[in-house]
């Protein structure tokens, strides 16, 4: 019999960790979770550990440590703060990461597992995002897969699957255009935390959910999309289906376009990116086109939606523009979490920032490190002067 895949878990509390264990627990002969890591939510990370007895788990901070130790049997190694995480994801019982981090937090752990020659399942775009050129390059010196676990990429890989790239004409990311694709843009200001939380069809974790609404997650996406399948950017388009039946679309050369179709339910990307290339059985909901009715599509309104100009923006001047671009969104939907931002100023937040930065082609992990931070501070001390 085929030996387990062993796996760790960057993020097992948050969305996707939760989603990706239910998938686990369905394939125990395939898949065996070895490491866990979790930053805040230590009780449900007890309770993961009980279910699915790991080898390891880590933790960011030592009184979470301590409050585990009491609780948790001795069958299961505690480590310790970003270290810790690096060390997991380097040790000879795992094969395959599942990166979920949220944000630039996943960068540094994810190249570490690519660099110790693990295979990556990648739900933290931002990772690709901000350093793809170093990331895609690594993934090859070391002979890695990386799959993508966000739906439209994995559609994309789908739809890809034993076709040439050049015959490829157009990736079409598809968006559901989230909670305001229908509001007017002076309505934009008031916009509250409560409501843009609220997405029509996906269930995901709050910063995610607020780039949905922003449209700061397609254009994140398109990023994304460039550094994992290597066509220019106006060859990745987006258009707006608001069902989010459809995942993503190829179009060939020749006219005929393929698209990759299911339920919105992201242990279906999970589970392709676990089991790549094969296709188990499942008993996931199945798509019920009786009660789809109709499918839908628009074309992005940039002028209301600002941030995903903003992204191609960012793609074409290159170099550390994209970090600056993603390291001053983090910060504004912080903001706007805390209540601190108004909606409408994300993307102004993001413009100013990608204004004021100062161009660095030179793209080593250094470079990104020190472009994130001085964005963050950036964006930080403007909204401070206006408050
Ligand atoms: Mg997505």
């Amino acid at each position: 019999m085929k030996q387990p895949k062993h796996i760790a878990i960057l993020g097992s509390t948050g969305s996707i960790g939760r989603s990706s264990l239910e998938v686990i627990a369905s394939f125990p002969d395939a898949l065996k979770v070895t490491y866990l890591t979790a930053h805040r939510n230590i009780d449900l990370l007890r309770e993961q550990v009980r279910h699915f007895q790991p080898r390891g788990v880590v933790v960011l901070e030592e009184r979470n440590a301590a409050v585990l130790r009491k609780t948790i049997g001795s069958a299961t190694e505690i480590l310790v703060g970003e270290e810790g995480m690096h060390e997991v994801v380097r040790r000879d019982d795992v094969d395959l990461v599942i990166s979920s981090l949220v944000g630039f937090a996943g960068l540094k752990p994810t190249l570490t597992a690519i660099e110790a020659g693990k295979d990556i399942a990648l739900a933290n775009k931002e990772t690709l995002v901000v350093a793809g050129e170093l990331v895609m390059r690594k993934v090859r010196e070391h002979g890695v897969q990386l799959i993508p676990i966000d739906s439209e990429h994995s559609a994309i890989l789908q739809c890809l699957r034993g076709e040439q790239l050049d015959s490829v004409e157009r990736l079409i990311l598809t968006a559901s255009g989230g909670p305001f694709l229908h509001h007017r843009k002076e309505q934009f200001r008031v916009i509250t935390v409560e409501q843009a939380l609220n997405h029509p069809t996906w269930k995901m974790g709050n910063k995610i959910t607020i780039d949905s609404a922003t449209l700061m997650n397609k254009g994140l996406e398109v990023i994304e999309a460039f550094w994992l399948f290597g066509l220019p950017p106006e060859k990745i388009g987006v258009v707006i289906h608001p069902q989010s039946i459809i995942h993503s679309m190829v179009e060939f050369a020749d006219g005929s376009i393929k698209a990759q179709l299911g339920m919105p339910d992201m242990k279906i990307p999970i589970q392709y990116a676990l089991m790549y290339p094969e296709r188990p059985g499942r008993a996931f909901r199945k798509l019920n086109f009786g009660a789809v009715g109709q499918m839908t599509f628009l074309e992005p309104d940039l002028e209301k939606f600002r941030c995903l100009s903003l992204a191609y923006k960012a793609l074409a001047l290159g170099g550390t523009a994209p970090a600056v671009m993603n390291a001053a969104n983090e910060v504004a939907v912080q903001l706007f979490l805390e209540e601190r931002l108004p909606f409408d100023q994300i993307p102004s937040v993001i413009e100013d920032a990608l204004t004021n930065h100062t161009q660095s082609h030179q793209c080593t992990l250094d470079d990104i490190i020190l472009a994130d931070r001085t964005s963050r501070e950036h964006v930080m001390h403007q909204v401070s002067l206006t408050q």
